[in-house]
Protein backbone atom coordinates (compact mmCIF):
# COMPACT_ATOMS: atom_id res chain seq x y z
CA UNK A 1 0.00 0.00 0.00
CA UNK A 2 1.10 3.26 -0.97
CA UNK A 3 1.30 5.44 2.22
CA UNK A 4 3.57 8.35 0.24
CA UNK A 5 2.52 11.47 -0.41
CA UNK A 6 5.50 13.60 -2.03
CA UNK A 7 4.77 16.35 0.85
CA UNK A 8 6.55 17.16 4.24
CA UNK A 9 8.35 14.12 4.73
CA UNK A 10 10.22 13.98 8.03
CA UNK A 11 13.85 14.66 7.64
CA UNK A 12 14.72 11.10 7.99
CA UNK A 13 15.69 11.34 11.66
CA UNK A 14 17.69 14.39 11.44
CA UNK A 15 17.69 17.23 13.93
CA UNK A 16 17.55 20.32 12.53
CA UNK A 17 19.82 22.94 14.74
CA UNK A 18 18.55 26.66 14.29
CA UNK A 19 14.77 27.43 13.86
CA UNK A 20 14.66 31.00 14.39
CA UNK A 21 11.27 32.10 13.41
CA UNK A 22 12.93 35.36 12.27
CA UNK A 23 15.45 34.10 9.89
CA UNK A 24 11.81 31.86 7.89
CA UNK A 25 11.18 33.19 4.33
CA UNK A 26 7.60 32.42 2.88
CA UNK A 27 7.99 30.92 -0.94
CA UNK A 28 5.68 29.71 -3.22
CA UNK A 29 6.26 26.55 -4.13
CA UNK A 30 4.00 24.31 -6.78
CA UNK A 31 3.81 20.59 -5.35
CA UNK A 32 1.87 17.30 -5.82
CA UNK A 33 -0.32 15.53 -2.62
CA UNK A 34 -0.89 12.27 -3.71
CA UNK A 35 -3.38 10.12 -2.05
CA UNK A 36 -4.65 6.19 -2.58
CA UNK A 37 -8.51 6.57 -3.03
CA UNK A 38 -11.04 3.85 -1.57
CA UNK A 39 -13.81 4.73 -3.82
CA UNK A 40 -17.43 2.37 -3.47
CA UNK A 41 -18.06 -0.02 -6.39
CA UNK A 42 -20.25 2.50 -7.93
CA UNK A 43 -17.69 5.63 -7.76
CA UNK A 44 -15.25 3.16 -9.07
CA UNK A 45 -18.03 2.99 -11.95
CA UNK A 46 -17.79 6.45 -11.92
CA UNK A 47 -13.67 6.90 -12.55
CA UNK A 48 -13.32 4.18 -14.61
CA UNK A 49 -15.80 6.00 -17.03
CA UNK A 50 -14.16 9.16 -16.76
CA UNK A 51 -10.83 7.79 -17.50
CA UNK A 52 -13.02 6.22 -20.69
CA UNK A 53 -14.06 9.83 -21.73
CA UNK A 54 -10.96 11.27 -21.33
CA UNK A 55 -9.42 8.07 -24.00
CA UNK A 56 -12.10 9.27 -26.18
CA UNK A 57 -11.43 12.62 -26.22
CA UNK A 58 -7.91 12.36 -27.05
CA UNK A 59 -8.50 9.90 -29.77
CA UNK A 60 -11.45 12.17 -31.07
CA UNK A 61 -8.89 15.43 -30.86
CA UNK A 62 -6.42 13.18 -32.64
CA UNK A 63 -8.35 12.10 -35.45
CA UNK A 64 -9.66 15.58 -35.91
CA UNK A 65 -6.21 17.14 -36.17
CA UNK A 66 -4.78 14.32 -38.62
CA UNK A 67 -7.57 15.17 -40.74
CA UNK A 68 -7.27 18.52 -40.71
CA UNK A 69 -3.74 17.72 -41.77
CA UNK A 70 -4.23 16.27 -44.37
CA UNK A 71 -6.64 18.56 -45.98
CA UNK A 72 -4.59 21.64 -44.65
CA UNK A 73 -1.22 21.22 -43.37
CA UNK A 74 -1.97 22.71 -40.17
CA UNK A 75 -3.96 20.65 -37.03
CA UNK A 76 -6.19 22.21 -34.20
CA UNK A 77 -5.07 24.14 -30.48
CA UNK A 78 -6.35 22.86 -27.58
CA UNK A 79 -8.56 25.15 -27.25
CA UNK A 80 -10.25 25.45 -30.72
CA UNK A 81 -10.61 21.32 -30.09
CA UNK A 82 -12.60 22.24 -27.21
CA UNK A 83 -14.99 24.55 -29.25
CA UNK A 84 -14.76 22.06 -31.98
CA UNK A 85 -16.06 19.30 -29.62
CA UNK A 86 -18.78 21.67 -27.99
CA UNK A 87 -20.16 22.31 -31.25
CA UNK A 88 -20.17 18.59 -32.22
CA UNK A 89 -20.89 17.08 -29.10
CA UNK A 90 -24.70 18.20 -29.32
CA UNK A 91 -25.36 17.63 -33.26
CA UNK A 92 -23.73 14.04 -32.83
CA UNK A 93 -26.35 11.85 -31.23
CA UNK A 94 -23.29 8.99 -30.84
CA UNK A 95 -21.86 11.28 -28.47
CA UNK A 96 -25.42 11.58 -26.30
CA UNK A 97 -23.62 10.62 -23.06
CA UNK A 98 -21.08 13.56 -22.89
CA UNK A 99 -22.82 15.49 -20.27
CA UNK A 100 -22.51 12.13 -17.91
CA UNK A 101 -18.40 13.34 -17.38
CA UNK A 102 -17.32 16.81 -15.80
CA UNK A 103 -16.31 18.96 -19.16
CA UNK A 104 -13.15 19.52 -17.63
CA UNK A 105 -12.18 16.03 -18.50
CA UNK A 106 -12.93 16.59 -22.17
CA UNK A 107 -10.45 19.82 -21.67
CA UNK A 108 -7.76 18.58 -20.35
CA UNK A 109 -7.44 16.03 -22.85
CA UNK A 110 -7.77 18.43 -25.31
CA UNK A 111 -4.98 20.20 -23.40
CA UNK A 112 -2.89 17.04 -23.36
CA UNK A 113 -3.21 16.55 -26.93
CA UNK A 114 -2.21 20.41 -27.53
CA UNK A 115 1.32 19.72 -26.20
CA UNK A 116 2.01 16.33 -27.28
CA UNK A 117 1.66 17.83 -30.62
CA UNK A 118 3.67 21.01 -29.59
CA UNK A 119 6.52 19.04 -28.08
CA UNK A 120 6.49 16.48 -31.11
CA UNK A 121 7.25 19.56 -33.36
CA UNK A 122 9.94 20.78 -30.68
CA UNK A 123 11.61 17.65 -30.89
CA UNK A 124 11.50 17.00 -34.66
CA UNK A 125 13.04 20.14 -34.90
CA UNK A 126 15.86 19.41 -32.55
CA UNK A 127 13.92 22.68 -30.17
CA UNK A 128 13.46 19.67 -27.50
CA UNK A 129 16.09 17.69 -25.33
CA UNK A 130 15.75 14.17 -24.82
CA UNK A 131 15.12 10.94 -27.23
CA UNK A 132 13.21 12.27 -30.36
CA UNK A 133 9.22 11.89 -30.12
CA UNK A 134 7.14 10.67 -32.56
CA UNK A 135 3.69 12.04 -33.54
CA UNK A 136 1.04 11.20 -30.53
CA UNK A 137 -0.88 7.63 -30.65
CA UNK A 138 -4.09 6.81 -30.39
CA UNK A 139 -4.62 5.70 -27.03
CA UNK A 140 -6.60 1.46 -26.45
CA UNK A 141 -8.60 0.52 -23.04
CA UNK A 142 -7.02 -1.53 -21.03
CA UNK A 143 -3.22 -0.65 -23.10
CA UNK A 144 -2.86 3.11 -22.21
CA UNK A 145 -3.14 4.26 -18.37
CA UNK A 146 -6.42 5.07 -16.73
CA UNK A 147 -5.53 8.56 -16.09
CA UNK A 148 -7.93 12.04 -16.32
CA UNK A 149 -7.74 15.72 -14.65
CA UNK A 150 -9.61 18.38 -13.32
CA UNK A 151 -8.29 21.64 -14.31
CA UNK A 152 -11.28 23.47 -12.22
CA UNK A 153 -14.34 22.97 -9.92
CA UNK A 154 -14.95 21.59 -6.37
CA UNK A 155 -11.99 20.35 -4.92
CA UNK A 156 -11.45 19.71 -1.51
CA UNK A 157 -10.05 16.85 1.00
CA UNK A 158 -10.93 16.97 5.00
CA UNK A 159 -9.91 14.02 6.45
CA UNK A 160 -10.32 10.91 5.10
CA UNK A 161 -12.27 11.76 1.87
CA UNK A 162 -11.02 13.95 -0.85
CA UNK A 163 -14.39 15.93 -3.05
CA UNK A 164 -13.80 16.15 -6.82
CA UNK A 165 -16.09 17.40 -9.30
CA UNK A 166 -18.99 15.09 -10.53
CA UNK A 167 -18.02 12.27 -8.09
CA UNK A 168 -18.66 13.95 -4.03
CA UNK A 169 -16.84 13.00 -1.46
CA UNK A 170 -14.73 10.13 -1.69
CA UNK A 171 -12.54 8.11 0.80
CA UNK A 172 -9.33 7.59 0.67
CA UNK A 173 -6.74 4.77 2.53
CA UNK A 174 -4.48 7.36 4.12
CA UNK A 175 -5.50 10.68 5.89
CA UNK A 176 -5.74 13.74 3.74
CA UNK A 177 -5.11 16.26 7.07
CA UNK A 178 -1.57 17.35 6.31
CA UNK A 179 -2.83 18.87 2.48
CA UNK A 180 -6.43 20.17 4.22
CA UNK A 181 -5.01 22.03 7.43
CA UNK A 182 -2.86 24.18 5.04
CA UNK A 183 -6.27 24.39 2.71
CA UNK A 184 -7.52 25.91 6.22
CA UNK A 185 -5.16 28.02 6.33
CA UNK A 186 -5.06 29.14 3.38
CA UNK A 187 -1.24 28.63 2.71
CA UNK A 188 -2.57 25.46 0.04
CA UNK A 189 -4.41 26.41 -3.08
CA UNK A 190 -5.20 23.32 -5.21
CA UNK A 191 -4.75 24.36 -8.92
CA UNK A 192 -5.62 20.66 -10.67
CA UNK A 193 -6.75 17.02 -9.56
CA UNK A 194 -5.12 14.08 -11.75
CA UNK A 195 -6.92 10.66 -11.10
CA UNK A 196 -5.19 7.60 -12.28
CA UNK A 197 -5.36 4.08 -11.78
CA UNK A 198 -2.10 1.87 -10.90
CA UNK A 199 -2.86 -1.81 -11.04
CA UNK A 200 -6.00 -2.08 -8.83
CA UNK A 201 -5.34 1.27 -7.21
CA UNK A 202 -6.89 4.69 -7.70
CA UNK A 203 -4.63 7.60 -6.69
CA UNK A 204 -5.52 11.46 -6.82
CA UNK A 205 -2.38 13.76 -7.14
CA UNK A 206 -3.57 17.19 -5.91
CA UNK A 207 -1.14 19.94 -8.01
CA UNK A 208 -1.00 22.48 -5.20
CA UNK A 209 0.70 25.88 -5.06
CA UNK A 210 1.66 26.02 -1.20
CA UNK A 211 3.33 28.99 0.87
CA UNK A 212 6.23 27.27 2.18
CA UNK A 213 8.52 28.17 4.87
CA UNK A 214 12.15 28.14 3.84
CA UNK A 215 14.86 28.88 5.88
CA UNK A 216 17.32 32.38 4.89
CA UNK A 217 20.11 30.13 5.55
CA UNK A 218 20.64 26.40 5.28
CA UNK A 219 20.60 24.59 8.83
CA UNK A 220 24.19 23.25 8.75
CA UNK A 221 25.84 25.90 6.62
CA UNK A 222 28.87 25.00 5.01
CA UNK A 223 28.44 21.50 4.65
CA UNK A 224 28.97 19.57 1.63
CA UNK A 225 28.46 15.83 0.85
CA UNK A 226 29.31 14.10 -2.87
CA UNK A 227 26.66 11.41 -3.55
CA UNK A 228 27.47 8.48 -6.34
CA UNK A 229 24.31 6.67 -7.11
CA UNK A 230 25.04 3.00 -7.00
CA UNK A 231 24.16 -0.04 -8.72
CA UNK A 232 25.11 -2.20 -5.81
CA UNK A 233 24.13 0.41 -3.45
CA UNK A 234 21.89 2.79 -3.29
CA UNK A 235 23.61 5.67 -2.99
CA UNK A 236 27.36 6.02 -1.26
CA UNK A 237 28.14 9.75 0.06
CA UNK A 238 31.57 11.46 1.14
CA UNK A 239 31.23 14.58 3.23
CA UNK A 240 33.61 17.37 3.94
CA UNK A 241 34.42 15.93 7.21
CA UNK A 242 35.76 12.53 5.66
CA UNK A 243 32.55 10.73 6.92
CA UNK A 244 31.45 7.97 4.24
CA UNK A 245 27.42 7.16 3.66
CA UNK A 246 26.51 4.06 2.60
CA UNK A 247 22.94 3.23 2.10
CA UNK A 248 22.01 -0.14 0.59
CA UNK A 249 19.01 -0.35 -1.23
CA UNK A 250 15.35 -2.02 -0.48
CA UNK A 251 16.58 -4.43 -3.09
CA UNK A 252 12.94 -4.21 -3.91
CA UNK A 253 12.99 -5.39 -6.91
CA UNK A 254 16.19 -7.88 -6.55
CA UNK A 255 14.05 -9.54 -3.56
CA UNK A 256 10.96 -9.74 -5.07
CA UNK A 257 12.35 -10.72 -8.22
CA UNK A 258 11.59 -14.41 -7.74
CA UNK A 259 7.98 -13.53 -7.43
CA UNK A 260 7.82 -11.57 -10.38
CA UNK A 261 9.42 -14.49 -12.16
CA UNK A 262 6.45 -16.89 -10.89
CA UNK A 263 3.63 -14.29 -11.46
CA UNK A 264 5.46 -13.56 -15.07
CA UNK A 265 5.40 -17.09 -15.55
CA UNK A 266 2.21 -17.87 -14.37
CA UNK A 267 0.19 -15.18 -16.38
CA UNK A 268 2.15 -16.17 -19.75
CA UNK A 269 0.62 -19.47 -19.12
CA UNK A 270 -2.81 -18.90 -19.28
CA UNK A 271 -4.76 -18.70 -22.80
CA UNK A 272 -4.59 -15.44 -23.93
CA UNK A 273 -8.45 -13.62 -23.30
CA UNK A 274 -9.12 -15.70 -20.56
CA UNK A 275 -10.52 -14.72 -17.38
CA UNK A 276 -7.70 -16.44 -15.37
CA UNK A 277 -5.56 -14.47 -17.91
CA UNK A 278 -6.68 -11.11 -16.65
CA UNK A 279 -6.98 -12.41 -12.99
CA UNK A 280 -3.10 -13.27 -13.20
CA UNK A 281 -1.84 -10.13 -14.68
CA UNK A 282 -3.83 -8.16 -12.28
CA UNK A 283 -1.43 -10.19 -9.73
CA UNK A 284 1.46 -9.64 -11.54
CA UNK A 285 0.85 -5.47 -12.06
CA UNK A 286 -0.04 -5.31 -7.96
CA UNK A 287 3.84 -6.62 -7.70
CA UNK A 288 5.19 -4.71 -9.91
CA UNK A 289 3.33 -1.75 -8.08
CA UNK A 290 4.13 -2.69 -4.24
CA UNK A 291 8.33 -2.65 -5.63
CA UNK A 292 7.44 0.55 -6.76
CA UNK A 293 6.31 1.97 -4.03
CA UNK A 294 9.12 0.62 -1.52
CA UNK A 295 11.93 1.62 -3.84
CA UNK A 296 10.50 5.44 -4.32
CA UNK A 297 9.99 5.19 0.02
CA UNK A 298 13.83 4.59 0.50
CA UNK A 299 14.76 6.85 -2.09
CA UNK A 300 12.59 9.61 -0.23
CA UNK A 301 14.04 9.24 2.92
CA UNK A 302 17.53 9.18 1.93
CA UNK A 303 17.14 12.59 -0.11
CA UNK A 304 15.34 13.85 2.49
CA UNK A 305 18.06 13.33 5.31
CA UNK A 306 21.01 14.06 2.89
CA UNK A 307 19.32 17.43 1.80
CA UNK A 308 18.40 17.99 5.28
CA UNK A 309 22.06 17.30 6.45
CA UNK A 310 24.14 19.05 3.91
CA UNK A 311 24.37 22.44 2.12
CA UNK A 312 25.55 21.29 -0.53
CA UNK A 313 24.86 17.98 -2.52
CA UNK A 314 27.16 17.26 -5.64
CA UNK A 315 25.64 14.40 -7.82
CA UNK A 316 26.38 13.19 -11.41
CA UNK A 317 24.02 13.47 -14.42
CA UNK A 318 23.69 10.32 -15.10
CA UNK A 319 22.58 9.20 -18.73
CA UNK A 320 19.44 7.31 -17.42
CA UNK A 321 18.17 6.82 -21.14
CA UNK A 322 21.63 5.26 -22.21
CA UNK A 323 22.24 2.86 -19.33
CA UNK A 324 18.68 1.92 -19.68
CA UNK A 325 19.47 0.80 -23.00
CA UNK A 326 22.36 -1.89 -21.89
CA UNK A 327 20.17 -4.53 -20.98
CA UNK A 328 22.48 -6.23 -18.64
CA UNK A 329 22.53 -3.36 -16.24
CA UNK A 330 19.49 -2.00 -17.06
CA UNK A 331 17.19 -3.79 -14.11
CA UNK A 332 19.67 -2.63 -11.58
CA UNK A 333 19.69 1.13 -12.91
CA UNK A 334 15.96 1.27 -13.17
CA UNK A 335 15.93 -0.39 -9.84
CA UNK A 336 18.17 2.27 -8.20
CA UNK A 337 15.79 4.99 -10.12
CA UNK A 338 18.86 7.50 -10.83
CA UNK A 339 16.53 9.93 -11.86
CA UNK A 340 14.27 10.05 -9.57
CA UNK A 341 16.83 10.53 -6.80
CA UNK A 342 18.12 13.13 -8.58
CA UNK A 343 14.75 15.04 -8.96
CA UNK A 344 14.00 14.40 -5.74
CA UNK A 345 17.82 15.97 -4.31
CA UNK A 346 16.77 18.73 -6.65
CA UNK A 347 13.58 20.31 -4.55
CA UNK A 348 14.78 18.89 -1.70
CA UNK A 349 17.85 20.95 -1.32
CA UNK A 350 15.99 24.32 -2.69
CA UNK A 351 13.21 23.72 0.27
CA UNK A 352 16.67 23.15 2.51
CA UNK A 353 18.04 26.51 0.87
CA UNK A 354 21.08 24.09 0.27
CA UNK A 355 22.47 23.45 -3.22
CA UNK A 356 22.48 21.11 -5.52
CA UNK A 357 25.92 21.12 -8.22
CA UNK A 358 25.06 18.72 -10.95
CA UNK A 359 28.66 17.56 -12.47
CA UNK A 360 28.90 16.67 -16.27
CA UNK A 361 27.08 13.67 -18.06
CA UNK A 362 30.94 13.20 -18.79
CA UNK A 363 33.03 14.41 -15.86
CA UNK A 364 34.79 11.21 -14.88
CA UNK A 365 34.40 10.68 -11.56
CA UNK A 366 35.01 6.87 -11.55
CA UNK A 367 38.22 6.97 -13.17
CA UNK A 368 39.93 9.78 -11.59
CA UNK A 369 42.26 9.44 -8.95
CA UNK A 370 40.39 11.15 -5.68
CA UNK A 371 44.15 11.84 -3.92
CA UNK A 372 46.05 12.49 -7.04
CA UNK A 373 44.13 13.58 -9.97
CA UNK A 374 45.51 11.29 -12.19
CA UNK A 375 42.92 9.57 -14.79
CA UNK A 376 42.78 6.37 -15.59
CA UNK A 377 42.18 5.79 -19.76
CA UNK A 378 39.11 3.35 -18.65
CA UNK A 379 37.59 1.42 -15.87
CA UNK A 380 35.30 -1.35 -16.27
CA UNK A 381 32.03 -1.56 -13.82
CA UNK A 382 33.33 -5.06 -12.71
CA UNK A 383 36.27 -3.25 -10.94
CA UNK A 384 35.09 -2.85 -7.30
CA UNK A 385 38.15 -1.37 -6.14
CA UNK A 386 39.77 1.54 -7.47
CA UNK A 387 44.08 1.43 -7.81
CA UNK A 388 45.82 4.52 -8.48
CA UNK A 389 48.53 3.99 -10.50
CA UNK A 390 50.17 7.20 -10.22
CA UNK A 391 50.15 7.39 -6.28
CA UNK A 392 48.67 3.74 -5.61
CA UNK A 393 45.85 5.02 -3.56
CA UNK A 394 43.55 1.81 -3.14
CA UNK A 395 39.67 2.81 -2.32
CA UNK A 396 36.03 1.28 -2.95
CA UNK A 397 35.01 2.36 -6.45
CA UNK A 398 31.66 4.16 -5.36
CA UNK A 399 33.49 5.87 -2.73
CA UNK A 400 36.28 7.48 -4.36
CA UNK A 401 33.53 8.58 -7.42
CA UNK A 402 31.90 10.15 -3.87
CA UNK A 403 34.96 11.84 -3.09
CA UNK A 404 35.38 13.48 -6.33
CA UNK A 405 32.28 14.44 -6.76
CA UNK A 406 32.18 16.25 -3.27
CA UNK A 407 35.80 17.92 -4.69
CA UNK A 408 33.98 19.74 -7.06
CA UNK A 409 31.11 21.68 -4.40
CA UNK A 410 35.58 22.31 -2.59
CA UNK A 411 36.61 23.70 -5.59
CA UNK A 412 34.21 26.57 -5.46
CA UNK A 413 32.92 25.68 -9.09
CA UNK A 414 29.24 26.66 -8.97
CA UNK A 415 28.03 24.45 -11.54
CA UNK A 416 29.63 22.19 -13.50
CA UNK A 417 27.81 22.03 -16.87
CA UNK A 418 24.58 22.00 -14.93
CA UNK A 419 21.97 20.90 -17.70
CA UNK A 420 24.26 20.77 -20.43
CA UNK A 421 23.67 16.94 -20.99
CA UNK A 422 24.36 17.18 -24.25
CA UNK A 423 27.48 18.77 -24.25
CA UNK A 424 30.71 16.79 -25.53
CA UNK A 425 34.11 16.81 -23.92
CA UNK A 426 36.05 19.61 -24.68
CA UNK A 427 39.96 18.72 -26.36
CA UNK A 428 40.67 18.80 -22.30
CA UNK A 429 37.98 16.87 -21.38
CA UNK A 430 36.52 18.38 -18.22
CA UNK A 431 39.52 18.33 -15.72
CA UNK A 432 38.98 17.27 -12.56
CA UNK A 433 38.60 19.76 -10.25
CA UNK A 434 41.58 20.35 -7.52
CA UNK A 435 40.98 17.93 -4.46
CA UNK A 436 40.79 19.79 -1.32
CA UNK A 437 44.00 20.06 0.75
CA UNK A 438 45.33 17.38 2.59
CA UNK A 439 43.86 14.92 0.87
CA UNK A 440 47.20 13.77 -1.23
CA UNK A 441 48.77 11.24 0.53
CA UNK A 442 52.01 11.23 2.24
CA UNK A 443 55.08 9.44 2.06
CA UNK A 444 54.77 6.97 5.10
CA UNK A 445 51.00 6.40 3.47
CA UNK A 446 51.84 5.27 0.38
CA UNK A 447 54.70 3.37 1.49
CA UNK A 448 52.72 1.12 3.76
CA UNK A 449 50.12 1.10 0.98
CA UNK A 450 52.79 -0.46 -0.98
CA UNK A 451 53.66 -3.05 1.65
CA UNK A 452 50.05 -4.05 1.59
CA UNK A 453 50.26 -5.92 -1.75
CA UNK A 454 47.50 -3.74 -4.05
CA UNK A 455 44.75 -5.61 -1.31
CA UNK A 456 42.17 -3.45 -0.98
CA UNK A 457 42.60 -1.81 2.34
CA UNK A 458 39.96 1.08 3.15
CA UNK A 459 41.34 1.48 6.69
CA UNK A 460 45.00 3.09 5.22
CA UNK A 461 42.96 6.02 4.11
CA UNK A 462 42.18 9.13 6.00
CA UNK A 463 38.60 8.35 5.70
CA UNK A 464 37.51 6.30 8.49
CA UNK A 465 34.26 6.94 9.76
CA UNK A 466 31.40 5.08 8.32
CA UNK A 467 27.83 6.38 9.08
CA UNK A 468 25.53 3.33 7.63
CA UNK A 469 22.16 2.59 7.64
CA UNK A 470 21.33 6.43 8.29
CA UNK A 471 17.91 6.07 8.64
ZN1 LIG B 1 46.27 8.79 -7.41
Amino acid sequence: MNRRTSADLPAGGVQVLSEDAATVRSVKVTQAYRFALDPTPRQERVLRSHAGAARFAWNWGLTACRDRYDAEGKWWSGIELHRLWNRVKKSDPALGWWGEHSKCVYQEAFRDLDRALREFVASRNGVRRGRRLGFPRFKKRGRCRDSFRFGAGVMRCSGRTVTLPRMGAIATHESTRKLARRLENGTARILSATVSRIAHRWYVSFTVQVDRDVPERHARPGGAVGIDLGVRTLLTAVDDRGAIIELDGPKSLRAGLRKLQRLGKACSRKQRGSANRAKAAARLARHHARITNVRADALHKATSMLAARYEIVVVEDLNVLGMLANRRLARRVADASFGAARRMLEYKTGWNTGRLITAGRWYPSSKTCSGCGERKPSLPLSERTFRCDACDLVLGRDVNAARNLLGLAASGAERVNACGGDMRPGPAGLTPAKQEPGATPGVEDRDRRRASDGRPEPCSHPITARVTGAR
